[in-house]
């Protein structure tokens, strides 16, 4: 994947996955949203890095979070920002998709962010343009979503100095999550070395990543948080799955949803995350989602500022 989303001088071409991506990169990327984040919150004015650029959201799942923040990124940086609207477009008169990017690039679009269900597909339109347009990966399927492992480990930045002390517990629906892919290879390339992933048996990774596998797999939670310094929850992707995968909600939460007295066997302060959209009391406990401990819309908030970095990225010297 390296050839596709890095050109020969170690540039970003693309974004589609996170794996494999070299550190230095990933450290540029994230020391330039700590900066845009401390201008921004200084007074700055919104940047015009990206004057004259055309940005095409391209959203084929549903997106509160990562449209809007892509969206108020690109703008932020003086894109002008499309946002295609599917189900009003020539896709529902059975438009194939490379036919549909082929026509917004005879437009003269320079990025296209793309989510969809299938996995690959991203990848499948950045090998497939015929411009120069960058792809950036908005989730696609359970394999990546890029941008959202990038605002976590900002996130985590801030709380902590030291990655290779951490130790993280990733909790959920981890076989359907993008999310969890996505953070378990930059918190890896971070320098991560206790990576834990919990979820009951039907819900735990296949053998599909290099990096799951070297992540300890529980199916405890009790066990699983216990001293640990940041726990990363999941949202069950009921949309992924083929039947009712899980017991009953109740059952779920009494067994793997973070709740206070659950936390208490984390270590003091441990920090408690989400991608969102959260499911209240059956993923997380009203009291932990909402308490001092959580940091969920701190990364929503972090979610801005690490796009418009990637888009400088990008973009700039295009
Ligand atoms: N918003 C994240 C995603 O699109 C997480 C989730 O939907 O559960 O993958």
């Amino acid at each position: 994947m390296q050839e596709l989303q890095l050109s020969a001088d170690g540039r970003l071409r693309h974004l589609i996955t996170l794996a494999g991506l070299p550190r230095a990169v990933v450290e540029r990327m994230l020391d330039r949203a700590e900066a845009m984040r401390r201008d921004s919150q200084g007074g700055a004015r919104p940047l015009d890095l990206l004057a004259g650029r055309t940005l095409i959201n391209l959203f084929f799942e549903p997106s509160t979070r990562t449209r809007t923040s892509f969206d108020l990124a690109a703008q932020r940086l003086g894109a002008l920002v499309i946002n295609f609207d599917i189900e009003r477009s020539s896709t529902v008169k059975g438009e194939s998709l490379l036919d549909t990017i082929h026509t917004l690039e005879a437009m003269h679009s320079d990025a296209f962010v793309v989510r969809h269900k299938e996995s690959g597909t991203p990848a499948t339109i950045a090998r497939n343009l015929r411009s120069d347009a960058a792809v950036l990966n908005a989730g696609d399927g359970n394999h990546a979503h890029p941008t959202q492992g990038l605002l976590d480990a900002l996130t985590l930045r801030r709380h902590v100095a030291d990655f290779s002390r951490l130790s993280i517990v990733i909790c959920g629906d981890i076989r359907h999550s993008r999310v969890a892919r996505s953070d378990v290879d930059v918190l890896r390339t971070l320098g991560v070395r206790d990576l834990r992933l919990c979820a009951p048996p039907e819900l735990l990774p296949e053998a599909d990543s290099a990096a799951f596998a070297q992540c300890t797999h529980l199916q405890n939670f009790d066990e699983a948080v216990a001293g640990c310094d940041a726990v990363i929850m999941l949202r069950l992707q009921k949309e992924r799955m083929e039947a009712a995968a899980i017991p009953s909600e109740a059952d779920y939460f009494a067994r793997y949803g973070l709740d206070a007295a659950r936390l208490a066997r984390a270590k003091p302060g441990c920090l408690v995350m989400h991608p969102g959209p959260i499911n209240r009391n059956v993923e997380i406990a009203d009291a932990v989602a909402d308490g001092t401990q959580s940091l969920i819309l701190e990364q929503v908030g972090n979610g801005v500022f690490a796009r418009m970095a990637v888009l400088a990225e990008l973009l700039e010297r295009r």
